[in-house]
């Protein structure tokens, strides 16, 4: 048959969208010279797990459309809150200004936080909400007179986003090769990552000896580090590798000891997604125990802050940090910081909305149900010859694919079996999109069971091909 996309002829239906996005649009995250073989996708609908294309064919939504969508597409309780809304404020300046549900958000994001994060500094994405938090460090330590800390702690394997302050705490080898002329230099602690502990040992024992590690790092380093910042329990673009909560516990009294501030990235992990609201709550504590979790000094929340319906972030911090700052206008303490859309009142009211699910939803109890079906479907690839980890933190599921299992070696990058895999899903009904050679399932929350099947199905089969 004559098509033009060779690699994928079952979407050629979509030719004639895809041929015109070509024309001008330029995608993110993307070569798009690839694309000239593969079409892209052109959705015009989406319903609860389910996106559906120009031809009408669905795609199961593996990966909450970049982890943002967790209630669903088309979710008609979000998208009333959003019309009602849209007829009332779609926004105003945001300096001088205020409006409900900005105020009424702050407030509720206070109350389900952990305790002592009393302030709400909104921006309009997850790198703008990396960017506050690390100025806002930096700020405070200069209102204080410590203008000599000047630097940030990031683990290794981290990722925080894509601007310029968020990719120099971010450890991505090809960004930071590319972009490291413009990048401020982390000090870079090892990540502590359970896959990466010596055979058999277990993820606390990981976890310990990684806290070691950064004892020794702010030994030397704290007198100019403003922050540690991490991804709590799961460093998600890194390739999903997740890490035992004690980790959380031990940063929180080393942050305490050397005096430096703990900014929790949980733009991808918040919102219920490892099992708990907040991912910080399952450190140092009994899981369910009053007592449990850590307070950060700084919370970036994001992604699943609306549903997956408006871009907005917020960066919560203590009311000490806001008191560094606090002082007459010519003191000149004040937060150098803004964008024309902060505290957009759509999106605040879609948060809003989305915070009410979770309150009148047995969200977390369903999740738990849930991971248990992924989990009990995953498990027999840890037999398979070309898998090295199947691991899973909550609604994050991730597959590792090795050339070689015992000695976990990777393919060549340039094999990119995990594209092998994600063109399986888009011919068989699903949307999977391997991080290299790691194949995840990160689905909203509002999937089924049988959903959860389909979604593992097409990944076995995609394995299959891909390992072939
Ligand atoms: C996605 C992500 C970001 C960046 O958010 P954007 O909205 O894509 O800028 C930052 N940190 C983490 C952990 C993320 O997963």
């Amino acid at each position: 048959m004559d098509t033009p996309f060779p690699d994928v002829p079952a979407l050629a239906g979509n030719a004639a969208l895809a041929a015109r996005d070509l024309r001008h649009v330029w995608h993110p995250c993307t070569q798009m010279h690839d694309h000239e073989r593969i079409p892209m996708v052109p959705i015009v609908r989406g319903e609860g797990a389910w996106l559906i294309d120009a031809d009408g064919r669905r795609y199961l939504d593996g990966i909450s459309s970049w982890w943002t969508n967790i209630f669903g597409h088309g979710n008609p309780r979000l998208a009333a809150a959003l019309a009602d809304q849209a007829a009332r404020l779609e926004h105003v300046i945001f300096a001088g200004f205020t409006h409900e549900p900005a105020i009424a958000l702050a407030e509720e994001l206070v109350r389900i936080t952990p305790p002592g994060l009393d302030r709400v500094f909104y921006a309009d994405n997850g790198s703008a909400a990396v960017e506050v938090a690390l100025k806002m460090s930096f700020h405070y330590w200069l209102n204080q007179g410590h203008g000599e800390k000047t630097r940030f702690i990031a683990l290794s394997g981290s990722y925080h986003g894509e601007t310029l302050g968020a990719l120099s705490v971010s450890d991505v080898a090809l960004y930071r090769k590319t972009y490291a002329p413009l990048l401020l230099t982390p000090i870079l602690a090892p990540s502590p990552d359970a896959h990466e502990g010596e055979p058999g040992e277990l993820p606390a024992h990981v976890a310990a000896r990684r806290l070691d590690e950064l004892r020794s790092i702010l030994e030397r380093h704290a007198h100019e580090t403003c922050a540690v910042i991490v991804e709590p329990l799961v460093q998600c673009a890194g390739g999903m590798r997740m890490y035992h909560p004690d980790y959380l516990a031990g940063l929180r009294r080393l942050c305490d000891e050397f005096d430096v501030h703990f900014i929790a990235d949980e733009i991808a992990v918040g919102f219920g997604r490892t099992g708990t609201l907040f991912a910080c709550e399952q450190a140092g504590a009994e899981p369910g125990s009053a007592a449990a979790g850590v307070a950060p000094d700084f919370m970036c929340l994001s992604k699943g802050l609306t549903g997956g319906t408006m871009a907005l972030s917020a960066v919560l911090t203590t009311e000490s940090v806001y008191a560094a700052f606090y002082a007459e206008y010519n003191a000149g303490k004040a937060f150098l910081h803004s964008h024309s859309y902060t505290g957009n009142p759509l999106a605040c009211r879609v948060a809003l909305e989305t915070l009410a699910i979770f309150r009148e939803e047995p969200v977390l109890e369903r999740n738990r149900v849930l991971a248990a079906h992924l989990a009990r479907r995953l498990a027999p690839l840890r037999e398979h010859p070309h898998v090295a980890d199947v691991r899973q933190t909550g609604m994050i599921a991730a597959v590792e694919l090795v050339a070689d299992k015992r000695t976990r070696t990777p393919w060549p990058s340039t094999e990119r079996r995990g594209m092998r895999v994600y063109l399986h899903g888009l011919q068989h009904e699903a949307l999977l999109r391997p991080l290299g050679n790691v194949v995840y399932f990160m689905p909203p929350y509002v999937v089924t069971t049988d959903e959860i099947d389909h979604l593992v199905d097409v990944a076995l089969a995609g394995i299959e091909h891909a390992v072939a």
